[in-house]
């Protein structure tokens, strides 16, 4: 029999890849064990289940491999909420709740009732459920091409009791006719086609379809961009993320496109990383 403090040990040894190896190795024994990971200082002597041991020792290798440990878990948390998690979508990343401060920080300053947002490749959903969330009273709308993913997305929202969401499946703009929003925000693809990026860490087992942007990574962006002026209410905002270096071309593109008030922001390792623009009143 193995004791928990000598697994998570072996454990450690064999996950000397990953910057975060004792963490890995603790959360992959408590999600192993269905225990929350203080359990494991706790206990330090309990012995593990033969089976138990088998099943640790499997998403050990799986992490040693480098498997994202949100997919192994199966969970991420974002804007302090559990999402649900498979390879068919993006890990939701800090810097995006960026994106769901500047949409809430547009409805408050506008002080619209009833909002009407709009989420374009929705993923797991986290910006749109976090948006939801905070605003029941918003109607928001979330769009998705790859039907595992709006599956997820779907699951997602239940999770969370969140009703207050439309789910469409289709690309960008494509399946919302004329209709327009107080605010659309997106975390659309927008690495450029063979970025080294895409062959390292984490990122290379996530879905190439929510990562690549096209050959210069603003393929996404432009349809954006164009569509914007056409779907947002007098005054609304477009608000999207993008890579620390497109900030320029993004804001042309708004610009381009007739946005007003364009401006770039920064996350919060201070790179230029989300871009937003106003429709005319
Ligand atoms: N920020 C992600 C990365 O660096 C890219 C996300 C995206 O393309 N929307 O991998």
């Amino acid at each position: 029999m193995t004791r928990v403090d000598a697994a998570l040990a072996a454990a450690r040894a064999r996950l000397t890849a990953s910057p975060t190896a004792r963490l890995d190795a603790e959360l992959l024994l408590a999600a192993t064990l269905e225990r929350a990971r203080t359990w494991l200082h706790a206990w330090p002597e309990a012995e593990l289940d033969p089976g138990v041991a088998e099943r640790y020792d499997q998403r050990i290798a799986r992490r040693a491999a480098g498997e994202p440990i949100a997919y192994l878990l199966g969970e991420r948390e974002f804007w302090s909420l559990a999402f649900m998690v498979s390879p068919d979508v993006l890990i939701p990343r800090p810097e995006t709740e960026g994106l769901v401060r500047a949409a809430l920080d547009h409805l408050r300053a506008s002080a619209v009732t009833e909002p009407r947002v709009l989420d374009l490749g929705t993923g797991s959903g986290c910006i749109a459920v976090a948006l939801a969330h905070e605003r029941p009273d918003a109607r928001v709308t979330a769009v998705e091409a790859a039907g595992p993913a709006l599956d997820l997305a779907r699951a997602n929202a239940a999770r969370h009791g969140v009703v207050n969401i439309e789910f469409q499946a289709g690309s960008w703009f494509g399946p919302l006719g004329p209709r327009r929003f107080d605010v659309i925000v997106s975390n659309p693809p927008y690495v450029r086609t063979g970025d080294p990026h895409l062959a390292a860490g984490d990122v290379r087992f996530e879905p190439v379809g929510a990562l690549d942007g096209g050959a210069d990574g603003l393929d996404a962006l432009r349809e954006i961009a164009a569509g914007a002026p056409h779907h947002l209410a007098p005054g609304g905002l477009v608000v999207v993320e993008h890579g620390m270096d497109q900030g320029e071309a993004v804001a042309a593109l708004f610009a381009g496109e007739g946005l007003t008030a364009v401006e770039t922001h920064l996350d919060e390792a201070g790179l230029p990383r989300f871009t937003s623009g106003k429709a005319s009143r």
